[in-house]
């Protein structure tokens, strides 16, 4: 039995299904990542083997690739949210792990490019924890 997953972006207006198998999970952190996601890293899911299908709002879905680089991504037109992309001649669907609503049990296999980290990202376990807005 294969496992299913849905996902949908923020402002709800694209809606996605993927059935298969996850293969790896990566927390990127280099300097394309950090741009693109605004963030300390990109959370991305990969499987060769899972299938991708739009449940609403495949229309709103854009994608962007760096020139002359590898780096894609795909994100709605309406809100920006990451969104999954179907890269490498179709051979690699890549999954914002933002992205899905469903519970996974794929677990971060690594960080990679751990040397192009942002110079604030340093000890970030150390960070207090906060449940909720500060007060
Ligand atoms: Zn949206
Ligand atoms: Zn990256």
């Amino acid at each position: 039995m294969s496992a299913r997953h849905h996902g949908s972006c923020l402002c709800g207006a694209a809606r996605f299904e993927i059935e298969g198998a996850f293969e790896s999970f990566y927390l990127c952190h280099c300097e394309r990542c950090r741009k693109d996601t605004g963030s300390a890293h990109a959370a991305n899911i990969f499987s060769l083997t899972a299938s991708l299908k739009w449940i609403a709002g495949e229309d709103r879905v854009k994608s962007f690739t760096l020139p002359s680089t590898r780096h894609s991504r795909s994100f709605c037109s309406n809100c920006g949210s990451a969104l999954p992309s179907v890269q490498m001649n179709g051979a690699l669907l890549v999954i914002p792990a933002g992205s899905l609503d469903s519970e996974i049990t794929i677990k971060p296999d690594a960080h990679i490019f751990s040397a192009s980290k942002a110079g604030w990202e340093v000890e970030l376990e150390k960070v207090p924890q906060i449940a909720r807005l500060p007060a």
